[in-house]
């Protein structure tokens, strides 16, 4: 990254600039494919547009020129500005300035609110079992002991407990104010959780970011999250993603709930495949981050109105960005119960029948749609299909949006067209898994255009053997450092690098998605190289034993080599 300005800024500002707005206010983008906008490229003379950008990778490419990368790039190759001045466009954008001494660059490292979070998670939780009252309240509620350690449940009691406990020099004080636990009252501070039970909110790599606190009678709000601080956004973070992740090595299907309550009752009978939005609506990005651990989510809903509500925005919001990867589904509770209540009356498995035959996303459109209806009149037939057709058009090209289509046809009995312009689509699947350089490619372009998958690598994969190793290896080092990092801000580490333009290249290849889901894609092909190497050790041992040089450590290392093989 840049000289001057602190590394972590940028990271910060290419996280919440968002490409497609900035990109879109200069150059308009339109057409739609997939994840991707398109428009003629602003960088050369064409008639067809073939100027991509992807929102989910926050990186632009041109299929014409290969002009391409992040939201800095754009704006230096645009609006012609010098690498500072782009970096200061876009901190404006988000008003915030950007610093440039060393001591900025210390307070912009967020580790040590991380460390508050996580020391203010372990001071609630262990006020829990001082605390008669909460601690009946959610025995009361039938949450067992497990539950209550693995989800760190907690108590905020009254008064300034936490602030002696916690704050008792000026820069933890500041740390718990930053961090949005502790407020300020004219001269006075105070818990903002106070007499709340708490449920630390973890992100996806189990650092607590945030709390949610819920108080114990009926007085209002019956809810409060922590504030949006640097390390939480309410609209990105999905509650207890990360116990299910660490629980289910895969996870064919993700449940999508309302509330902590209901997320962690879910857990405790068995069904630990769900996630909490936190008491907001859904939102693209949530959902989005999702496509990379399922292939089928499933949103709950209350059966009453509101839940209806709640559900046909979360339809708006999903259909713009349906892969034809993932199933979606709409399950809605009977009246007056939700997750919390239902699964503690019926348990796991009569829940679960309901999650099966929940409706998909096209049952539950076009059943919505049809509601006071009349098919058998011309009129009517008329206004569903105009009424279908605002919707689908939202759809990105694809599978599923033909087959919506076709179900439209089939329904109505009517031929209908949307007019569809194909992309053309590169895959860079290995034909061969023999091919070495290949297989690195290709786990590379996934590592690049979904670097969260870098959490689920433990080792890094033994260099010299394989050419590009190192560069993969450095790319997983830096992934599994960060936390939600974009394409266009892994590739910000990489500026004037000689890497930058191949790995450019790997960013903007369009993947096909592989069937039995992205994670168990990228493992097997890391799993397939260490397999090669291995094989690779084990030749050039067998080499040098035919010539009779192998010591007796090798040869003992040899034998090791060979069983472990099988
Ligand atoms: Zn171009």
């Amino acid at each position: 990254m840049a000289d001057h300005i602190p590394k972590e800024f940028l990271e910060l500002v290419l996280q919440r600039i968002d490409l497609v707005a900035l990109i879109d206010a200069r150059v308009p983008l339109r057409k739609k494919t997939g994840n991707n906008y398109f428009a003629c490229c602003p960088f050369h003379q064409e008639k067809t547009a073939s100027f991509s950008v992807s929102h989910s990778k926050q990186f632009y490419y041109c299929f014409g020129c290969g002009a391409h990368g992040n939201a800095i790039d754009f704006l230096m190759n645009y609006d012609r500005l010098r690498f500072p001045e782009a970096v200061e466009t876009l901190a404006k954008q988000i008003g915030m300035a950007v610093p440039h001494s060393k001591t900025s660059e210390k307070a912009l490292s967020f580790q040590h609110l991380y460390t508050t979070l996580d020391e203010a998670a372990a001071f609630y939780h262990a006020q829990l079992r001082q605390a008669p009252k909460a601690f009946a309240y959610i025995k009361q509620r039938g949450i067992s002991e497990e539950i209550i350690r693995t989800f760190r449940l907690g108590y905020a009691p009254r008064g300034d407990t936490l602030l002696q406990t916690l704050g008792k020099t000026e820069e933890a004080r500041k740390a718990l104010q930053e961090t949005g636990i502790l407020n300020q009252k004219d001269t006075r501070f105070y818990d903002r959780f106070h007499e709340r039970i708490i449920f630390p909110i973890d992100d996806r790599r189990g650092r607590c970011v945030g709390f949610g606190g819920r108080v114990m009678d009926n007085s209002e709000p019956k809810y409060l999250n922590s504030p949006e601080t640097p390390l939480f956004q309410k609209g990105h973070e999905l509650y207890g993603l990360h116990q299910a992740l660490q629980v289910n090595r895969q996870l064919p299907r993700l449940l999508i709930v309302e509330g902590y309550m209901d997320m962690i009752s879910l857990f405790q009978y068995g069904i630990t495949y769900a996630a909490a939005t936190l008491g907001t609506a859904t939102t693209a990005y949530q959902v989005q981050s999702l496509f990379r651990y399922t292939s089928e989510i499933v949103f709950c809903f209350d059966g009453d109105n509101a839940g209806r509500r709640a559900a046909w925005r979360a339809l708006q919001v999903i259909l713009p960005i349906v892969p034809d990867h993932v199933q979606f589904r709409f399950l809605f509770l009977p009246d007056n119960e939700d997750p919390d209540s239902l699964v503690r009356r019926e348990g796991k498995i009569a829940f679960e029948k309901r999650v099966t035959e929940a409706q998909t996303l096209s049952q539950y459109l076009f059943q919505t749609l049809m509601t006071d209806i009349d098919l058998s009149t011309v009129d009517g037939k008329t206004r569903y299909i105009n009424a279908a057709l605002e919707h689908i058009k939202h759809l990105p090209e694809g599978i599923f949006k033909n087959a919506l289509l076709t179900d439209l046809r089939q329904k109505t009995r009517t031929d209908i067209s949307l007019s569809v312009e194909k992309q053309s689509v590169v895959s860079t699947r290995p034909k061969t898994s023999s091919n070495r350089s290949s297989l690195l490619r290709y786990a590379l372009s996934l590592l690049i255009q979904f670097p969260d998958l870098a959490q689920h690598v433990t080792e890094p994969i033994p260099s010299g053997i394989i050419p590009g190793t190192e560069l993969f290896n450095q790319i997983l080092e830096i992934a599994q450092q960060k936390k939600t990092l974009s394409t266009g801000t892994l590739l910000e580490f990489f500026r004037t690098q000689p890497e930058e333009k191949w790995l450019a290249s790997l960013a903007q290849e369009e993947l096909s998605l592989p069937q039995n889901g992205l994670l168990s894609e990228f493992l097997g092909a890391i799993h397939k190289m260490r397999k090669q190497i291995k094989a690779h050790f084990i030749q050039k041992m067998l080499e040098k034993a035919a010539l009779g040089s192998l010591s007796s450590e090798e040869k003992h290392e040899l034998n090791q080599l060979i069983i472990e093989k099988e």
